[in-house]
């Protein structure tokens, strides 16, 4: 059987571009296929725009609390919304272009067109028509906002996708959801001067995290001025003369600019052929795939958001390398799940590595917390009444580090790096033998040496969290 190419990526995004790098460089003849913009959801409507957008906000509180450090300023600050969304423009234009450019470099040809799979060795390019007869196929085509709840007047609700460009700045805004977009989109619009209110159905923020950070997070968005309201959702959308009217489950209506539905991301499976190519999916449309990225079809694989495993940027491009190096590069390289540090770039922020109090205390016997919650030294003088919170979960009969969490100032810049000391199996002792950096919030880490509490195994009977035994 001939081939036009040794493997041809669907998706130009974190997982797609890696992929088709590396598999190029170990001399493989690589096609990728964008329908969008190169460099995917991350460099044009994810990570890269939204903390942009965060640095934006942050000005704010930078503004505020000057004032006890001395400064007064002769005018107030005013922002402009389109100065931010055009120079914001510049920096991603730039960045595409940049990953353009080192996929040709390394050999790559980029065909700016959607591509869809006809059967397991054949892609069709919708731009042109063609067929492109390839020996492997990577699906790379990441995952796209779910439009929910469906309830009347939906269409008026926008996802994360529109909100980096809209024309005219949201001053008042509804953010929908209470996972990572919800409080980031939460925290940095009301910097930017927006009244923001956030809607969730749980009874909390950020499901899956660890309690305390969750609850501390609740508290520093409520300082910010948005208003929470857990438990509530929007019932029903009606576009006014002054607005979109909101009507919630609990029975008030409020007006709104922009509505942020921030209810979470789908695999973006529909439509690409996986159907007919015998492509297995599972229950919620994302590509199964086992621990070296292989589909059940021997000819076809797949990377990132579109498997649904970790969701997360650097996961899709360590996905999209090990790929290549196995296929392409003669070494099986698998890339493990477990440990991955992650950053809520939120104001203050969340960092965490590794399992929470919760999750621990269902899977070890013994489980010691040392937990700190503090003022950070700049608010001394400038009066921001923002707390840091650190957490370090040990396993109590090992002293093995199995988490740690963060919320703080960058709490981000800390995970990564205790990323490593996580991975490494640092003990609580290594982080006390460890000196502390003089002064900075960090070194609180290495300086918790008493206790907060001792929890014994929670039983199954007696539930999850609850009949805990402090000793
Ligand atoms: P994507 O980057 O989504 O790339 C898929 C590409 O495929 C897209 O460019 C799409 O246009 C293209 N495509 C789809 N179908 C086709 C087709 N049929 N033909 C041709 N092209 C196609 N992660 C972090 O680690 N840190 C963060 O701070 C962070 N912030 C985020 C903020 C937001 C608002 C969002 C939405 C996500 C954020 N993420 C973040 C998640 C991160 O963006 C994704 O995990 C990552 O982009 C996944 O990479 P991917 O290669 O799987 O898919
Ligand atoms: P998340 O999965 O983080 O959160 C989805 C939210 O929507 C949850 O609060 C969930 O509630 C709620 N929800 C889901 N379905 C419904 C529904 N039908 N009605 C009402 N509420 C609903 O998704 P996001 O969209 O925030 O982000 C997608 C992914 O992108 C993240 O999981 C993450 O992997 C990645 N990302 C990473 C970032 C980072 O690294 N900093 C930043 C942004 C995104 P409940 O909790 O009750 O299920």
């Amino acid at each position: 059987m001939t081939f036009d190419v040794d493997l041809f990526v669907i998706g130009g995004g974190s997982g797609g571009v890696r992929a088709a790098r590396i598999a190029a460089g170990h001399g493989a003849s690589v096609m990728i296929a964008e329908e969008y913009r190169m460099g995917g959801t991350c460099v044009i409507r994810g990570c890269v725009p939204k903390k942009l957008y965060v640095y934006a906000g942050r000005f704010a509180d930078d503004f505020a609390e000057a004032a006890g450090f001395g400064w007064t300023f002769a005018q107030k600050p005013v922002f402009h919304w389109p100065t931010l969304v055009a120079a914001k423009e510049k920096e991603i234009s730039r960045l595409s272009q940049i990953y353009g450019v080192n996929l040709a470099k390394a050999g790559v040809t980029i065909v700016e067109s959607r591509a869809e799979i006809l059967d397991p060795h054949t892609v069709l390019l919708k731009a042109d028509g063609r067929r492109i007869r390839a020996k492997k196929i990577l699906v790379a085509t990441g995952g796209t906002p779910v439009l929910e709840p469906a309830i009347p007047g939906v269409e008026h609700a926008i996802s994360s996708n529109e909100l980096f460009d809209l024309p005219e700045f949201p001053g008042r805004l509804l953010v929908v959801g209470a996972g990572y977009i919800a409080v980031e989109f939460a925290s940095l619009f009301a910097r930017l001067g927006a009244k923001v209110a956030l809607v969730f159905r749980g009874e909390n923020v950020l499901r899956g995290f660890d309690e305390d950070l969750r609850e501390g997070l609740r508290v520093e968005l409520a300082h910010a001025g948005i208003e929470i309201m857990p438990a509530t959702l929007p019932v029903n959308i009606e576009k006014q003369a002054d607005g979109l009217a909101v009507t919630l489950s609990n029975g008030e209506t409020h007006l709104f600019d922009q509505i942020l539905l921030a209810t979470g991301r789908r695999p973006h499976t529909k439509g690409l052929g996986l159907e007919q190519a015998g492509v297995a999916l599972d229950h919620a449309g994302a590509i199964k795939v086992d621990a070296l990225s292989c589909t059940n079809v021997p000819s076809i694989f797949a990377v990132g958001d579109v498997t649904n495993r970790v969701n997360l940027t650097p996961v899709a491009i360590r996905e999209g390398h090990a790929f290549a190096d196995t296929q392409f590069g003669g070494k099986e390289v698998v890339v493990t799940h477990a440990d991955i540090p992650t950053a809520v770039f939120t104001t203050p922020e969340i960092g965490t590595v590794g399992l929470t109090e919760q999750d621990a205390r269902k899977a070890f016997d013994i489980v010691d917390v040392y937990q700190a919650s503090f003022r950070p030294m700049k608010g001394t003088l400038s009066g921001s009444p923002e707390k840091t919170l650190m957490k370090i979960i040990v396993d109590g009969l090992t002293d093995q580090v199995l988490g740690v969490h963060i919320l703080g100032h960058e709490a981000g810049e800390m995970a990564q790096l205790l990323g490593i000391a996580v991975k490494l199996r640092a003990t609580k002792a290594d982080f006390d033998a460890t000196m502390a950096v003089h002064p900075t919030a960090a070194e609180e880490l290495v300086t918790m040496r008493t206790r907060s509490a001792r929890y014994l195994r929670d039983t199954l009977d007696a539930g999850p969290g609850s009949a805990v035994s402090e000793v």
